[in-house]
């Protein structure tokens, strides 16, 4: 077997070895097979990472930097990513299985935040106050907060930095990215083109490893101000109590079980693709998945019908195929979690419809591979509505009404989306206003822009990424106090 490539951290502008000398596999999940080696880092690393990160917001070329030139190393960044998307997508599907076709897409696309965040840069204005005391000058300054933690998940680890580090380098802030222990090489990668793209040494630094390791002293290093995190629940909590601590800020994307309202007024083949889209693209990795499909009782089983057809069509294998359309789960762990969630739809008493299994058809190989799973006679309080399985694995609920859908889609913990399907203007219209979620799509889905603020409602998350406004978030306010009288008044009175 050919040697593991083996990989380095990207620390203070240089290549980096972990300073136990410990490193991990990185596996193919398409061939289920290792094929790098990636630095296990641990605190010792965070605090080098974090110390470079300080001294380049302190001092040196960065802060030299006015706003504007932080605009034009963004979009320079951009430029250098989309000069690079396919190799970079390569090394994503090599990592994390996701298929070419969505990885390319999404590389093509990531340099937008670069150059939407680079042109955003040099126009947050602050603000002369039309102060209410006589003989005084008073004016707003937006600054940048200093060190910031990004902690990314596995299923689009470029796209989900992006939204992240173009907004906190327009800032003027400095970052250290700590990307999956299962997908890490592509931040690796993007380091390079950082440093190629002129950045100062040291303001984005990447450290690999475990989420409980160099996660965990990331979160609670005292020279970090700011947390984003994007991954699950559980562990978005633990971050959030270990970021309290210290009294950071911190912005949230977490996990969804989102739903995808089909009414019997709907374009029924622009929907039954909605569906397919919502649970199927991305081997339903996706924290938008429609995992809830809610369909009106009246058009109920001609919907499946259709939807488990169409669904039977999807050409199953290589995620380097540029026609495959359903590629293999990431990681094993997570695979192992969608085949337990297949018996937990069993014993709830769901009625497997489609699928339902371990996928071994030939084209699939030896990867970690799950037939596209669809469940009828789903009622919403079962565990496998409630619970994110983060796989193909549809439910399909029957609603009444439009009370019934809004009461269903709005029983759970979760509220990142949600998808309506009608071609009634009144409801198209009404029911986005009555769902408790931070994105609503209708007669779309899974649709994502850099000028549309995203992030979740409820458990779903904190906070928003993307838009005009999230540039502030890495920023903070000082006011300043002028005074222009020539006398100072009574000193034990407040002014
Ligand atoms: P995860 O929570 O296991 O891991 C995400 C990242 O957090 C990894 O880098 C991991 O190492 C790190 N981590 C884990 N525990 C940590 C801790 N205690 N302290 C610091 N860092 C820690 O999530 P995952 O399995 O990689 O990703 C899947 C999850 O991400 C799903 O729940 C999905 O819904 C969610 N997700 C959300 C969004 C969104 O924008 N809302 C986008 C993509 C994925």
């Amino acid at each position: 077997m050919a040697a593991l490539e083996k990989l380095s951290m990207h620390i203070d502008g240089d290549a980096a070895a972990p300073a136990s000398g410990d490193y991990f596999e990185s596996f193919n999940p398409y061939t289920g097979k290792p094929w790098a080696l990636v630095p296990r880092g641990g605190a010792a690393d965070v605090d080098r990472a974090v110390a470079a990160a300080k001294r380049a917001f302190e001092g040196g070329d960065w802060p030299a930097l006015n706003a504007t030139g932080r605009g034009h190393l963004l979009r320079r960044l951009g430029d250098l990513v989309a000069e690079n998307a396919d190799r970079l997508a390569e090394i994503e599907v090599r990592d994390n299985g996701k298929l070419i076709a969505e990885m390319g897409l999404q590389l093509r696309y990531a340099p937008q935040w670069y150059h939407y965040f680079g042109g955003l840069a040099d126009k947050v204005e602050g603000a002369v106050l039309p102060i209410d005391k006589a003989d005084t000058f008073t004016y707003t300054l937006n600054e940048p907060l200093g060190v910031c933690a990004m902690i990314i998940p596995w299923n689009s680890p470029l796209l989900l930095l992006a939204w992240k580090l173009a907004p906190a380098l327009a800032a003027g802030n400095t970052v250290v990215v700590k990307p999956s222990e299962f997908t890490s090489a592509s931040a690796l990668a993007f380091a390079d083109l950082v440093a190629e793209a002129g950045f100062p040494k040291g303001v984005v630094n990447v450290v690999t490893g475990f989420g409980a390791e160099a996660g965990e002293k990331l979160v609670a290093h005292p020279d970090v101000a700011r947390i984003a995190f994007t991954g699950g629940t559980a562990s978005g909590t633990r971050v959030y109590q270990n970021a309290a601590a210290g009294l950071k800020k911190v912005s949230l994307e977490l996990g969804g079980k989102s739903p995808n309202i089909v009414f019997a007024d709907c374009h029924m083949e622009n929907a039954v693709k909605g569906a397919i889209s919502g649970i199927f693209a991305a081997t339903g990795q996706t924290c938008i998945a429609g995992s809830r499909l809610l369909v009106q009782e009246s058009i109920h089983n001609e919907f499946v019908d259709r939807l488990v057809a169409f669904a039977k069509t999807a050409k199953m294998g290589d995620p380097m195929s540029p026609d495959t359309q359903v590629g293999p789960v990431t990681t094993q762990p997570q695979y192992e979690k969608i085949l337990g969630y297949l018996d937990v739809a069993r014993a709830d008493g769901a009625e497997c419809v489609l699928g339902g299994a371990k996928a071994e058809r030939p084209e699939c190989g030896d990867g970690w591979f799950v037939e596209p799973t669809v469940y009828t006679g789903v009622d919403n309080k079962m565990r496998i509505a409630q619970e994110e399985v983060f796989g193909p694995v549809l439910s399909v609920i029957p609603f009444r009404d439009d009370d019934e859908a809004v009461a269903i889609a709005n029983d759970i913990v979760y509220g990142l989306a949600a998808g309506v399907w009608t071609t009634d203007i009144s409801r198209a219209i009404e029911i986005p206003k009555r769902i408790r979620a931070g994105t609503v799509w209708v007669n779309t889905y899974r649709a994502v822009s850099y000028v549309a603020p995203f992030g979740g409602y409820k458990r779903s998350g904190l906070g928003r990424e993307s838009g005009q406004q999230a540039i502030r978030d890495w920023m903070q306010t000082k006011t300043v106090w002028i005074s222009t009288a020539t006398e100072t008044p009574n000193p034990f009175v407040m002014r």
